[in-house]
């Protein structure tokens, strides 16, 4: 089978310019900036390739020298849209830095030297290479499932081009009959794969990025931007599971700020808002980096804490005094701003629902006994429906009582 290799490139730089323009007119429409990136990247290196295979022998040296920057250029602007795509800045030296390297090399190199000049240029796109499966590596977002693929391209890409540099010397020990070598042919080849495997990355990338986007949205308070009811459920069941297995206590507590419905009344809901805004940083700010909050309920939040009764009741005692001292003040004088916390904790392994149900009788006790306090339950609920039994009408409707709240 013969390949023609300009017949090859130009397949290339034809596929490249229409995945470049498919992904510009993506990220213009979706706002997503690294995707213009890698769009632009994309349409400069297929113009690059398509004119040098097309008219190589009838541009000058100094032209067909430009036409290997700006395809040094589009490298680093790949390099650059996995970065972009990270939220970190472009590298600009970095940018351009394959293109100068490249016109250092050829303009101090005697014209002969063929095979070198080949060996550099891929040796300058395996760097853009590895810098972008770096890039890729040391993504801050650690939620990314499925960094393979993101990684083992571009390195697959960087090593097909090093390839040549490795085994230069054992395939044509006197440097010559380089780019007539079966090599040309493996690039344009591999650059087809390339690119389009970048594509698939880049969609993977980008869709795994839209479903997070989409699911921290379903779990997370737009007002505070504690956890909703949701998300603390499915983040406190996993600590749950992790300190049982470790052998440790769990505290839960529920927070319900005193007469809310009188602060609205009086102030108005935009500044009730601002009231709940600032209990949850008071929250936020009184607990630990390991413990867990959100926001449960309209006026009601709840932490989950991996320690035992006891510190819990300390830290709920903390939140109750700093809300308390908050000092939010009208033209008629201080505004009263209280919480009354159920606190309930229990050996390693005990339910959230259980723990849940328990704080709820602390909190129901809190407000009973003049509100602006701290609770704590003084027994677990062996289970649940005794529980229901036992408290069945002594308190609030039972219903209420007991409803395990984060079910
Ligand atoms: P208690 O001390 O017994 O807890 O009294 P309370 O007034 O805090 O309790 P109640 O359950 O009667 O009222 C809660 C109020 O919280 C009623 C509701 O209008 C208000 N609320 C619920 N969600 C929001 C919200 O997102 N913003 C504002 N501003 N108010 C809210
Ligand atoms: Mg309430
Ligand atoms: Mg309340």
């Amino acid at each position: 089978m013969s390949l023609d290799t300009s017949t090859l490139y130009l397949v290339a730089a034809m596929v490249a310019a229409m995945l470049g323009a498919m992904l510009l007119f993506f990220g213009k429409q979706e706002n997503i900036p690294a995707l213009q990136w890698w769009g632009t990247a994309y349409l400069l290196g297929a113009a690059s390739v398509a004119l040098w295979t097309l008219s190589a022998e009838m541009l000058g040296p100094l032209l067909s020298l430009a036409l290997n920057a700006v395809g040094f250029i589009a490298c680093g602007m790949v390099w650059n849209a996995s970065r972009v795509f990270h939220g970190r800045k472009p590298n600009l030296p970095g940018l351009v830095f394959g293109a100068i390297a490249w016109i250092g090399a050829v303009t101090t190199l005697p014209p002969d030297a063929h095979a070198l000049r080949l060996t550099i240029g891929a040796g300058i796109v395996a760097i853009y290479a590895a810098l972008t499966a770096t890039e890729l590596w040391y993504e801050r977002r650690r939620t990314m499932q499925n960094r393979w693929p993101a990684i083992v391209v571009p390195v697959l890409h960087g090593f097909v081009l090093m390839l040549p540099i490795l085994l230069g010397d054992l395939l044509h020990p006197r440097g010559d009959l380089f780019a007539s070598s079966i090599w040309v042919t493996v690039f344009s080849i591999e650059l087809v794969l390339y690119v389009v495997g970048t594509v698939f990355v880049i969609f993977m990338m980008v869709s795994e990025r839209t479903v997070t986007a989409h699911k921290n949205a379903a779990s997370v308070d737009p007002l505070t931007g504690m956890f909703n009811r949701r998300g603390f459920a499915e983040a406190t069941s996993r600590v749950i599971e992790r300190e049982a297995i470790a052998g440790r206590p769990v505290t839960v507590m529920i927070f319900d700020i005193d007469h809310f419905k009188s602060i609205n009344d009086r102030f108005g809901h935009p500044a009730g808002d601002e009231i709940l805004k600032l209990f949850a940083t008071v929250v936020v700010n009184s607990l630990r980096i390991t413990d867990l909050s959100g926001r449960v309920g309209g006026e009601e939040f709840a932490a989950l804490l991996p320690c035992s009764l006891e510190e819990a009741v300390v830290v709920a005692e903390r939140v109750r005094e700093a809300f308390e001292g908050s000092g939010i003040v009208d033209d008629t004088g201080p505004v009263a701003t209280t919480v009354s916390i159920g606190v309930a904790g229990g050996p390693a392994g005990t339910e959230l629902e259980v723990l849940l149900a328990a704080a709820d009788t602390a909190l129901y006790q809190a407000k009973r006994n003049g509100r602006n306090r701290v609770e704590a339950a003084e027994e677990l609920p062996l289970s649940l429906e005794n529980w229901r039994r036992k408290t069945a009408g002594s308190m609030r409707s039972p219903q209420q009582a007991v409803e395990p709240r984060l079910a």
